[in-house]
């Protein structure tokens, strides 16, 4: 570390950690601006319906990532039972030989197993082990030789710093995304609702459903407002800089069933704030926060809180009569298909309506978002259109500067 570095606030650049649930999202994430991916495979992970990564796919992200200077982390995050174990050992051989950089697990017969067969992968400790004290990620990295430390979602901002300073490898929080209502990994809600084990990768977030309260036979809810008690999404941007500033080494985004848009915009987000922090050594004017939260949340779809850094889980933590599952955010508007540089015309896959008129905002991999009007658009037979509104149509519009294939599109409100 030279001088410089010494009299900053902040010594390092943080890694930005993203979802993926498919090989187009863990390339979309790193063309946005993650450093590293985590993702599942096709076994002994959990959201085990969200992971569809065949060993092929996890070998491509790898080379995709490799290729972008980017690192693919994979979950092995079952709590395992006795007859979860057939087929471990050559997964985490053939994970090793794909190029993955690290395990991210909550069993330490797993940490021990990888540790011996596959050495070359680094093993993360999994939030399911809900770390929340120092002893826990010394006895981790002593006993288990973790490689980092993955931080309860329900440490606050004071624990995560003091782990982080005592603790002897480096460690990881969570900084967006959805939370469990009750303790990461200590839910049955969804087993004994739907059969589905939550810790076997098959939560049917029955936290989220809707409800009748009763009181004995009396009825606390009613018909318009029914009881649910999800927990309200992380949107940690503005405790950042103090993650940052405490040394926590890689700040991750939860969602592994996010789409393609939602990856993009949020990574896209984080990405800026987090450069822009580091430049400024933390001295952020209040202005620039607050355009970068706004950036943030506009891939949002659920009521949001910082998570448990200022306060422990509370009333404005929970949505308690609200439906609290996902809405669908009609502002992803298309994506590009491919662009002319000479003529300015664009040829744009629809995803919801889009109308002329309507002002648009471009996502760009590396670059500033940018800004235009639709003017006017065109179908597969050249016929003129004031509204598209058919879904993986392809149009023709004029954009005013030069976009990219797979760029986004979403409105402007
Ligand atoms: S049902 Fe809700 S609280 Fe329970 S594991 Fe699933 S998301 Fe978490």
């Amino acid at each position: 570390m030279n001088k410089k570095q010494l009299n900053r606030k902040i010594s390092m650049k943080p890694e930005l950690l993203a979802p993926a649930g498919d090989l187009a999202r863990a390339k979309v994430a790193i063309n946005y601006g993650a450093d590293a991916v985590y993702l599942g495979g096709m076994s002994f992970s959990l959201r085990s319906h969200a992971s569809n990564f065949t060993m092929e796919d996890i070998r491509e992200a790898c080379k995709y990532a490799d290729a972008h200077g980017a690192n693919i982390h994979v979950t092995v995050n079952i709590i395992p039972h006795n007859e979860d174990f057939e087929g471990l050992e050559q997964y985490l051989r053939d994970l090793e030989d794909a190029g993955v950089t690290a395990i991210i697990t909550a069993s330490v017969y797993i940490m021990d197993l990888a540790k011996k067969v596959a050495p070359k992968l680094e093993v993360h400790c999994s939030t399911q082990m809900s770390v929340t004290n120092s002893f826990t990620a010394q006895m981790l990295v002593d006993e288990n030789h973790v490689d980092r430390v993955v931080l309860a979602r329900e440490c606050s901002m004071e624990e995560a710093a003091e782990i982080t300073a005592k603790c002897p490898v480096e460690t990881e929080a969570f900084i967006h995304g959805g939370m469990c209502v009750n303790i990461s990994g200590r839910c049955t809600l969804s087993n004994r609702m739907t059969l589905r084990d939550a810790n076997r990768g098959g939560c049917a977030q029955s936290c989220r459903w809707q409800y009748h309260l009763m009181d004995g036979d009396r009825e606390l809810s009613t018909e318009e407002d029914l009881f649910t008690l999800g927990s309200k999404d992380m949107m940690a941007g503005r405790q950042i800089k103090q993650l940052m500033e405490a040394g926590v080494a890689s700040l991750k985004i939860e969602g592994r069933m996010k789409s393609e848009y939602y990856v993009a915009s949020v990574v896209s987000g984080y990405r800026h704030l987090i450069d822009e922090l580091y430049d400024c050594d933390g001295e952020m004017p209040e202005e620039r926060m607050e355009y970068h939260i706004n950036e943030i949340t506009k891939g949002a779809n659920r009521d949001i809180c910082p998570g448990f850094y200022p306060k422990r889980a509370d009333k404005d933590t929970i949505i308690f009569h609200e439906y609290s599952n996902n809405t669908v955010n009609h502002d992803f508007l298309g994506t590009v298909v491919d662009y002319n540089a000479e003529t300015k015309i664009a040829h744009v896959q629809v995803r919801n309506v889009i109308e002329v008129g309507d002002r648009i905002e471009a996502l760009m991999p590396g670059k500033p978002n940018a800004e235009y009007d639709v003017t006017w658009m065109k179908n597969a037979d050249e016929e003129e259109l004031t509204r598209a509104n058919k879904p993986m149509d392809i149009i023709t519009m004029e954009i005013p500067f030069e976009v990219h294939e797979k760029d986004i599109l979403r409105r402007l409100s």
